[in-house]
């Protein structure tokens, strides 16, 4: 049977959007092709994420167990996954392109000597095959994968399919003990990230500033404009290499990989490297006050003009709006 295993993640014990995402479009893919979903969810505390899961189509969610998997690193999952592959024989992995998902799946792939298509935009299930399409060459062109040997393995970027509605089934919770072997590197801590602001990776909207900004003063702008529009903040490299903003902020092919509904670009020229991060975006907006920058070839609406004059006026614009 074409029974498909996802990697889930959650925070809190809350489940991460993006894992609902892929739930509801395994859900769909073992419909199709008469399998089941099971998730395999690490970390501490995670019962009620566990039980979130069977609301999206999850029938069946493990739990494992070592004193060493209570902080995850795709190094001390990677055997439990494998293990766990080994025994249930799901006919596909997969799992979301998130830091997290893309260490593990990669780690894991190599274990067992099967394929990996990473950083999917798409997939469907034909004949028993996987068929994935992923963007190539900074996202200039479309792959499509097959992959051989089993299970077929695949990460998914985040925001691409929409959040199943939740139904009221309950997955069976199977709690085992693992054995992750050995570790070299061990997760020293984590800081939650600016409070109140959606990790970029899961945002639906996103407002990122580029090296035109300036200085880190000047971010309180971009900042003004993604709080007005309920967004997150995302920068370009230049802006981040320039010391206005951290690096978990950067979008492109050397931070990360975004996929909002919408996307508004301050001030960036629009470089292949922070395409091949965004370029996904359903909506692009761009502000520049070059008319000839690369920006504006992937923009949906493009405003030629100063940053320092667009971006306040179109957050008393926004402000006004929804204040109405
Ligand atoms: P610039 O290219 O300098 O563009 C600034 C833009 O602002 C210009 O278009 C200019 O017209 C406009 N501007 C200036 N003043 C104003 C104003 N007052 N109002 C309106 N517009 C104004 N880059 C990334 O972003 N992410 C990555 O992950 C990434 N990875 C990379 C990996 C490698 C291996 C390499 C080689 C490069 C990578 N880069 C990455 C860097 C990339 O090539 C660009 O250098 C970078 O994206 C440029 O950032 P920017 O658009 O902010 O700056």
């Amino acid at each position: 049977m074409a029974d498909i295993l996802i990697v889930a993640e959650h925070a809190d014990d809350k489940l991460k959007r993006y894992s609902t995402e892929l739930a509801g479009k395994a859900a769909e893919l073992a419909g199709a092709c008469g399998g089941l979903v099971t998730a395999v969810l690490f970390g501490e505390k995670r019962e009620a994420a566990a039980m979130e899961l069977g609301r999206f189509g999850v029938k069946k969610v493990f739990l494992p167990e070592h004193a060493d998997l209570a902080s995850c690193s795709g190094e001390n999952c990677s055997k439990v996954l494998c293990d766990l592959v080994a025994k249930e024989k799901p006919a596909f992995v997969f799992a979301t392109a998130s830091t997290f998902g893309r260490d593990l799946m990669a780690r894991s792939a190599m274990r067992l000597r099967t394929g990996l298509a990473s950083d999917c935009v798409a997939v469907s299930v034909e004949g028993g095959r996987a068929k994935l399409r992923r963007p190539v060459f900074g996202g200039k062109a479309v792959a499509e994968v097959a992959i051989d040997g089993s299970p077929q393995m695949a990460t998914l970027r985040p925001n691409l399919f929409p959040v199943p509605a939740p139904a009221s089934n309950e997955p069976e919770l199977v709690p085992f003990a693992a054995e992750p072997g050995p570790v070299r590197a061990r997760v020293a801590g984590t800081s939650d990230a600016e409070s109140g602001m959606v990790d970029l990776a899961e945002a639906d909207r996103i407002v990122s500033g580029g090296r035109a900004v300036g200085s880190a003063e000047n971010f309180t702008m971009i900042k003004d404009l993604a709080a007005a529009l309920r967004a997150s903040v995302g920068a370009s490299r230049a802006a981040v290499d320039a010391g206005f903003i951290s690096h978990d902020h950067q979008v492109g092919q050397t931070g990360k990989t975004v996929n909002p509904t919408l996307y508004v670009a301050c001030g960036i020229s629009g470089a292949i490297q922070h395409l091949a991060g965004m370029r996904t975006s359903k909506v692009v907006v761009a502000i520049n006050r070059d008319p000839e920058a690369p920006i504006f070839s992937k923009a949906d609406y493009g405003i030629v003009g100063d940053i320092f004059k667009v971006v306040p006026a179109l957050t008393r614009a926004v402000r006004r709006l929804l204040s109405e």
